[in-house]
């Protein structure tokens, strides 16, 4: 056996290791990822986050419990990779989750937002959840407040912003005050942002890497350059604007900033995506910091016209199947999945985050810009529980994605009874590209360190 990845802290700390005991029976627990590769099978534990790798004759003797490799079983036992028949790890996982958000809760930080500095846009998607919220934007003394209450609410924790909109680039003087007011108060902090970014040009992706910190952006094509032209209708917009973003993701990318290229997929586009994928792949086939993705577009969320019948919805999961498998590589932003155990579904119930409106009143999602605020960066209220986790579905119960899969009932595109195919399909494939990437990039490291193994 070979240790890829030790697990996470958090099973350390909050675990108890059961040793294996030959009078019961077990079975592979839920949440652990089997892949075969070439040396054997990769184990992911998705839950304590510990990938091993078995050769095939461990393989075949650890599923089969023979007595001739008790010292594996038992490691498999004590790390959560097999659990007795009987077991329930959806409920030992809730009950570990409370414990750490009990423990958490002594802790009062802030030390993520999200930001919108404007609800307006330069472009008309004719999808957008947002075309019927009211558009206003940050003024520069409310910016300055903004920064206030971001230094006062981290206490001395590194900050992590997300630059949402609207579109955040049509209000970039509320984005430079904020983060030139972090910079000279010696905040660490570093961006993400979701921006269509028809509007960055050299100066401003200059200014992202060093006065925004931006690590991160996503960034929506909704097809081929005519139907890009047409879907984003951007205003003002004298040039071909599918070329202009092509360029502008290539200078993201050369800053070594992740750009996540969000491929937004209706009845009507899917076709065309696979040509989108291609076109992509060749393009940008030199840079491993550019990763496309499909994502079917969300119906019920916001102010968003999108609604597909169950026969749509077919047609949809098997096409995103299908363009899954023609990307070529999944980028290395996959690799932010290997973390501590998942608490938190997402802002919305994470009382380190807030999402903070252009007028500075305080709201828990950033899909939803018009309702369920709860205070101002003025007011400064403590952030009130939001929403329950929905229960766990049958077909969770055999699924690896649990632990990551963690979703609010009010949360419309997530919080339904249903799991959608597509979506099962998503996470599921999103989990396995995580594992071959990290795999890949361990068997890399293996090769040009030698020794470096932690073999047993
Ligand atoms: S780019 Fe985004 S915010 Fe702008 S219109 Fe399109 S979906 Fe809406
Ligand atoms: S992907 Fe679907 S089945 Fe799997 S854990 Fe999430 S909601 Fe459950
Ligand atoms: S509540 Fe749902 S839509 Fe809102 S941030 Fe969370 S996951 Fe996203």
């Amino acid at each position: 056996m070979l240790k890829i990845k030790l697990p996470n802290s958090d099973y350390i700390n909050y675990c108890q290791r059961k040793e294996y005991q030959k009078n019961l029976k077990y079975r592979f627990c839920s949440f652990v990822l089997p892949m075969d590769v070439e040396d054997g099978t990769v184990l992911f534990n998705n839950f304590t986050k510990e990938m091993i790798l078995l050769s095939s004759v461990e393989f075949s003797q650890a599923s089969n419990y023979s007595s001739d490799c008790l010292e594996l079983l038992n490691y498999l036992s004590e790390n959560f990779f097999i659990v007795p028949n009987e077991f329930d790890e959806i409920k030992f996982l809730e009950q570990v989750r409370n414990v750490i958000k009990l423990i958490d809760s002594h802790n009062k930080y802030v030390n993520r937002f999200t930001i919108l500095p404007t609800t307006g846009c330069n472009a008309r998607c004719y999808y957008c959840f947002e075309a019927g919220a009211k558009i206003y934007s940050m003024d520069e003394k409310t910016a300055v407040d903004v920064a206030d209450y971001i230094i006062k609410k981290s206490q001395g924790n590194a900050v992590k912003l997300n630059w949402f909109g609207g579109e955040p680039l049509c209000n970039i003087k509320a984005i430079d005050i904020i983060s030139q007011k972090l910079m000279d108060a010696n905040i660490k902090y570093a961006s993400n942002m979701v921006s269509n970014s028809y509007l960055f040009d050299e100066k401003i992706v200059d200014k992202a890497v060093n006065l925004w910190h931006l690590k991160r952006i996503s960034i929506t094509l909704d097809g081929l350059e005519e139907t890009y032209n047409r879907v984003k209708s951007f205003v003002n917009n004298d040039t071909n604007a599918f070329k202009k973003v092509l360029n502008n993701i290539e200078m993201l990318a050369k800053q070594k900033i992740l750009v996540n290229i969000r491929m937004n997929m209706t009845r009507e586009n899917s076709e065309e995506l696979f040509q989108l994928t291609e076109f992509l792949n060749e393009k940008f086939s030199g840079y491993d910091n550019i990763t496309p993705y499909p994502a079917v577009i969300y119906e019920d969320l916001g102010y968003s016209p999108v609604k597909n019948t169950d026969d749509e919805r077919k047609i949809l999961h098997d096409d995103f199947i299908r363009l899954v498998g023609t990307i070529k590589k999944p980028g290395k932003g996959y690799k932010n999945y290997m973390g501590l155990i998942k608490t938190y579904s997402c802002q919305a119930d994470d009382p380190h985050a807030v999402m903070i409106l252009p007028n500075g009143g305080l709201g828990f999602c950033e899909h939803f810009v018009d309702c369920d605020t709860f205070s101002t960066i003025y007011e400064d209220k403590d952030k009130p529980f939001w929403s329950e986790s929905i229960k766990a579905k049958e077909k969770c119960k055999k699924c690896p994605c649990y632990p990551t899969c963690l979703c609010l009932s009010k949360c419309p595109p997530h919080g339904g009874e249903l799991c959608y195919e597509y979506e099962y399909f998503m996470r599921n494939s999103t989990l396995k590209n995580i594992v071959k990437t990290y795999y890949e990039e361990y068997k890399l490291n293996k090769n040009s360190k030698a020794g470096s193994l932690d073999e047993i």
